[in-house]
């Protein structure tokens, strides 16, 4: 396989398991990336579903799992943090790996996050979502992590490495992955606090001084994730061939809006992976 997948998809939910189907089935390389958890997991009872009814959503998707195993699909778990569409390829930022696509199909469901207050406004100066995209920005300052996914641990240590002076913030007990240097923090993160730029967060009963805030949550807009994607709605802007604004960017299922059902977002899924695959055929040739 070249160092060039020719179709990455990002969400391991009904779509992009479609997605993943469909573009083994035309000869493509693959990759199936996924941060942990989906919305069908949590559905009790599945009975619109064609041929496959009064199951839980969970062996629902565990049916799907197979059927992506069966054909050598590895379910990559991590989350992508960022897409950088260059021209005629991608880079994506994957749990700290920088891989590159021909294509890329945005399989993410709906993004649940609400932002805190002060979070919108300083967004660029001194929010980040990203931190091996933005830590750099950060080295010899104060940063805060706030650890919303499980690889927040493992970015919180990527900053401490290169000389920020990170602090991580999460519910819950302190992570055993994070590096015993860094300091940890039990609570959560009510609101940025800033003018022109990040000064401080509020954690409620005190507010703790800081340069920059990583906020690393499992969700991330998708206008966040990729630079000039268009969106209407909150959805991701798509035609009838699942194509975004972004040549060689498709996307499926619930992001793209409703019904949201697993029916449309496993059509979809298919769309997009035939679409991305006959993408790649013409602009090679
Ligand atoms: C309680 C409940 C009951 C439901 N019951 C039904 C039903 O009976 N029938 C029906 O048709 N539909 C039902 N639905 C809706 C159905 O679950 C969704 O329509 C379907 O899951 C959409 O599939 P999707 O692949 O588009 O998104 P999702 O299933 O949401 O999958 C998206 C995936 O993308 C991943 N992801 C997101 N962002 C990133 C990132 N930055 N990096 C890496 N991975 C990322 C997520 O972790 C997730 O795995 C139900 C939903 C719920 C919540």
């Amino acid at each position: 396989m070249s160092k060039r997948t020719d179709i990455v998809i990002i969400g391991g939910g009904p779509a992009g398991m479609s997605a993943a189907v469909n573009a083994v089935a035309r000869g493509k390389s693959v990759r199936l990336l996924s941060s942990e958890g989906n919305n069908l997991g949590r559905a009790e009872l599945v009975d619109n579903y064609l041929g496959f009814y009064k199951l839980t959503g969970a062996e629902l998707m565990q049916k799907f799992s197979e059927h992506t195993a069966s054909l050598g699909i590895i379910h990559e778990k991590g989350r992508a943090a960022n897409i950088m569409p260059l021209g005629d390829y991608f880079m994506i930022n994957f749990a700290g790996e920088i891989i590159e696509a021909a294509t890329v199909v945005l399989a993410i469901g709906v993004a649940k996050a609400r932002a805190v207050p002060g979070e919108e406004q300083l967004l660029g100066r001194g929010i980040s979502y990203c931190a091996t995209c933005d830590g750099m920005l950060y080295r010899g300052k104060k940063a805060i992590v706030w650890g919303l996914a499980p690889d927040a641990a493992e970015e919180t240590n990527f900053l401490g490495s290169i000389g920020v002076d990170v602090t991580m913030v999460a519910k819950g007990d302190r992570p055993a992955e994070l590096n015993p240097s860094i300091p940890f923090i039990s609570d959560t993160v009510r609101a940025v606090i800033g003018d022109d730029s990040v000064k401080a967060v509020d954690l409620g009963d005190n507010a703790l001084e800081t340069d920059g805030v990583f906020i690393l949550r499992n969700a991330i807009a998708p206008t966040t994730l990729v630079p000039g994607l268009e969106t209407e709605n909150g959805f991701i802007k798509v035609n009838n061939r699942m194509e975004t604004n972004i040549p060689g960017l498709y996307a499926a299922g619930d992001c793209t809006g409703s019904p949201l059902q697993i029916s449309k977002a496993v059509g979809e899924g298919l769309i997009a992976a035939q679409k991305a695959a006959k993408y790649i055929d013409t602009t090679k040739s």
